[in-house]
């Protein structure tokens, strides 16, 4: 199973990423949180990515798809994945595209989520008091959303003249997004 989820920043996509690669027994791969444990590591890869994120840019191209090839290589990832983060640009759509060629497989979906973009910047502000991540001030946040409209939002339409879309409400319950989720890629929740 190789799956993308994609929406907006703040839309929640983390947190379902989780449930979605548990129940198919595949990693969940967020490129922020890689990037995140390389800057608390303060590797090089930290130092590059942290000028970027604290101004709510996306990191370059060429460095993003390296970490993502180096990533999905590994053992866990040879029955599957799913990518959270990842692609973000047309640029990294085609890189991705290689990656999974070259192993002789297909995506089989790309999941996105849906959600008005005021109440995202609340819960992102929430978010900011809770766990305190640098690129979640009002700022930053608007910056985020700028970008992804410009640079991430057109992939929908990649995907979507694909086949490859599945659009779901991200808005109510954390268990509702889910089994939304779940309905919609056609599979039996876990109790
Ligand atoms: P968000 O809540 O904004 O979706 P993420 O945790 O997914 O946050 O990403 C945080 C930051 O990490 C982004 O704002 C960007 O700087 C960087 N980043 C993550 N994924 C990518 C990517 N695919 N390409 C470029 N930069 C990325």
């Amino acid at each position: 199973m190789r799956l993308l989820i994609m929406g907006p920043p703040g839309a929640g996509k983390g947190t379902q990423a989780k449930f979605i690669a548990d129940h198919f027994s595949i990693p969940a791969i967020s490129t922020g949180d890689i990037f995140r444990a390389n800057v608390s590591q303060g590797t090089p890869l930290g130092v590059e990515a942290q000028r970027y994120m604290d101004a709510g840019e996306y990191v370059p191209d060429e460095v993003t798809n390296r970490m993502v090839r180096d990533r999905i290589d590994e053992p866990d990832a040879e029955p599957g994945f799913l990518l959270d983060g990842y692609p973000r640009t047309l640029a990294q759509v085609e890189e991705l595209d290689g990656m999974i060629r070259y192993t002789g497989h297909r995506l089989d979906a790309v999941v996105v989520l849906t959600v008005d973009q005021e109440a995202i910047v609340q819960r992102l502000l929430q978010r900011a008091e809770t766990e305190g991540r640098a690129d979640d001030t009002e700022d930053v946040i608007r910056r985020r959303q700028e970008v992804y409209a410009d640079q991430t939002a057109p992939l929908i339409d990649v995907y979507r003249e694909r086949g490859l879309l599945i659009e779901v409400d991200g808005l109510g319950e954390v268990f509702e997004v889910t089994q939304r989720i779940f309905t919609a890629l056609d599979v039996v929740p876990e109790s």
